[in-house]
């Protein structure tokens, strides 16, 4: 099969396309055949050698694919059948393939009406977004929420999955694509983040502050957040590309907190619950991922260089 393999952490030229054997499932594994590939920005610090977590060498990357089911191994003939549609959270091989093995419990069904490419989009993003609001971020109905950084694969997710739970939602985006994107998907106010008086902005239009802040991009926004939310507000992070300063004080008087997230802290049972959500929000439309580019998977790449740029306004995916 074609795969991308990496032999050594460094730039996007270190993924180099290559033939290699098909993998087979072992005992509570399945075989998919993959149609195509999320690229999440985790794979390029992976990829870089950055990432706190490394895979040894060798390796395939990418966890997030859609497929078809051409395989089964030992214990799971019944919960998994060849031809059914699936997504996955995780892979065993690597997801930038023709080909993946995956644990049983890190696939889900993917309804007829996602197609493959937007099946690559969910995963990492969505489950991000669902943990963020609602695990990490105790995020209830009525509730005012930021996304600070809507217009990105975590963001789209969190900005249609709150406004699923009847949250009152406000996002921001750093061009006019990204902002326009952010009003059909129903934020209430978007604003750009490139913008010089976009926070005095937003404390004009939303007095009170904010219940809820995830923030995507922490090293540059985390002191200004914690300005912006309510008493007991708290903010979640989930992206950060470096250092910030900050006055712990500024948690006191409004009794605020800072939380963090990461998939790789997600524990088996909210695990079960998120994706059980997540499929709930598919089947009844108001989650939808958007696909923004589609490219061959020689392209890895070009793929890695383009997702660390601002303005995609949705999932890169890779596609056989
Ligand atoms: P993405 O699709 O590339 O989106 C990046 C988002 O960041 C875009 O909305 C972008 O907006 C926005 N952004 C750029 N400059 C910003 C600024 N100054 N303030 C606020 N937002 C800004 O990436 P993603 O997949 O959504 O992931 C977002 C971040 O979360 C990444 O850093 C990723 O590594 C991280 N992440 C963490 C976890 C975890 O487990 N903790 C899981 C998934 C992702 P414009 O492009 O419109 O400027």
């Amino acid at each position: 099969m074609k795969a991308i393999r990496v032999q050594s952490f460094g730039g996007e030229e270190v993924l180099e396309l290559v033939e290699c054997d098909t993998p087979s499932p072992g005992a509570g594994e399945v075989l998919v055949r993959v149609s195509a590939i999320g690229v999440n920005p985790v794979e390029t610090y992976i990829r870089a050698g950055t990432y706190p977590l490394l895979p040894s060498l060798p390796y395939t990357p990418g966890g997030n694919m859609a497929g078809t089911v051409i395989g089964c191994g030992a214990g799971v003939e019944q919960q998994w059948l060849p031809g059914d549609r699936v997504y996955s959270a995780s892979t065993r091989t690597g997801a930038y393939a023709e080909y993946a093995v995956c644990a049983a419990d890190q696939v889900f069904p993917l309804p007829d009406i996602i197609s493959f490419q937007q099946g690559a989009a969910l995963g990492i993003p969505a489950a991000t977004a669902w943990r963020g609001l609602f695990i990490r971020g105790g995020g209830r109905t009525g509730e005012r929420v930021l996304v600070h950084g809507a217009s990105g694969s975590v963001g789209q997710a969190a900005l249609q999955l709150a406004r699923a739970a009847g949250m009152e939602v406000y996002g921001t985006a750093g061009t006019d694509e990204g902002l326009s994107l952010l009003q059909q998907l129903g934020a209430r106010v978007a604003f750009n983040h490139r913008s010089q008086g976009y926070v005095e902005e937003m404390k004009e239009k939303v007095a009170g502050g904010f219940d809820l802040i995830l923030e995507m991009l922490a090293n540059v926004n985390l002191e200004r957040d914690l300005d912006l939310l309510a008493p007991k507000g708290r903010v979640v992070i989930i992206g950060s590309r470096g250092r910030i300063e900050i006055d712990p004080r500024a948690t006191m008087g409004k009794e605020t907190d800072i939380r963090g997230l990461s998939g790789f802290a997600c524990t088996s049972e909210e695990m079960a619950r998120t994706y059980r959500a997540i499929g709930l929000a598919l089947e009844d439309g108001s989650l939808v991922p958007i696909v923004s580019r589609e490219m061959p998977l020689a392209k890895a790449p070009e793929a890695h260089r383009l997702v660390m740029q601002s303005g995609n306004c949705g999932k890169i995916v890779l596609i056989l």
